[in-house]
């Protein structure tokens, strides 16, 4: 039997997996994701887990349900190709998965900025635990910050590195946005930080 089979394991994936359980589905339920880490809860990643080196990632389920619920897990692992005549995916390293049925929860993946310059190493994308640890680890030295996008990861995002920058001031120059949302409550609550960085 071939039961279910989802592709992508973040919130959307996940919680689909647990509500088909709790719904009595009894078949087998396969969860394929690309990322290799633990399926992780995102909007931390712009906040606490960006904040403090040590932070770990918060699971959207531990390790036990995945296990009493018979729910099994490959990460890591890219689905290129879905073979809908076979009832079957194909991924990056040649195995194929069968289903009878196939769910697609891939999500998003951030926009790539098209211009020159955006490949320099010290412009980050921060969509995966992958992107917020590397972001992370170059928080320190980071001198003069442009956040470029207003949605929830950069608007919650850039108070981070003020506060960051406020108990490091010689770390920290400026920031500068765009696409800000006009009304967004991160700058109310947050602009007090603004105020003491030269
Ligand atoms: C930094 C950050 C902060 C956020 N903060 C907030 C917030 O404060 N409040 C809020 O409401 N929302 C927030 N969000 C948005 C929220 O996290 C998303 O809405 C949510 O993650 C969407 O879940 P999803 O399962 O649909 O997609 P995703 O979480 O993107 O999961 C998609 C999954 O599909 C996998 N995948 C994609 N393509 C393939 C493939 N070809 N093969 C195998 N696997 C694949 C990916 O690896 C991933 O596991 C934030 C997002 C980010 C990145």
């Amino acid at each position: 039997m071939s039961g279910i089979v989802i592709i992508g394991a973040g919130h959307a994936g996940v919680q689909l997996a647990a509500s088909l359980r709790d719904a009595k589905f009894m078949d087998s339920i396969r969860l394929v994701s690309d990322d290799p880490d633990f399926p992780y809860h995102k909007p931390p990643l712009s906040k606490s887990f960006m904040a403090a080196e040590d932070k770990a990632l918060q699971p959207l389920r531990g390790e036990a349900f995945f296990t009493q619920n018979n729910i099994d897990l490959n990460l890591g692992v890219e689905v290129t190709k879905i073979g809908r005549a076979d009832k079957c995916v194909v991924c990056a390293d040649g195995a194929t998965i069968s289903y009878d049925r196939l769910v697609i929860a891939t999500g998003t993946s951030a926009r790539k900025i098209q211009v020159p310059g955006a490949d320099l190493p010290q412009v980050f994308e921060l969509r995966t635990a992958t992107d917020a640890r590397a972001m992370r680890s170059a928080l320190p030295d980071m001198k003069n910050v442009v956040v470029n996008g207003g949605g929830f990861a950069s608007a919650t995002n850039w108070p981070i590195i003020c506060l960051s920058a406020i108990i490091s001031p010689l770390l920290y120059r400026s920031i500068a946005w765009r696409n800000l949302p006009p009304h967004s409550c991160f700058v109310e609550q947050n602009s007090r930080h603004l105020k003491d960085i030269p």
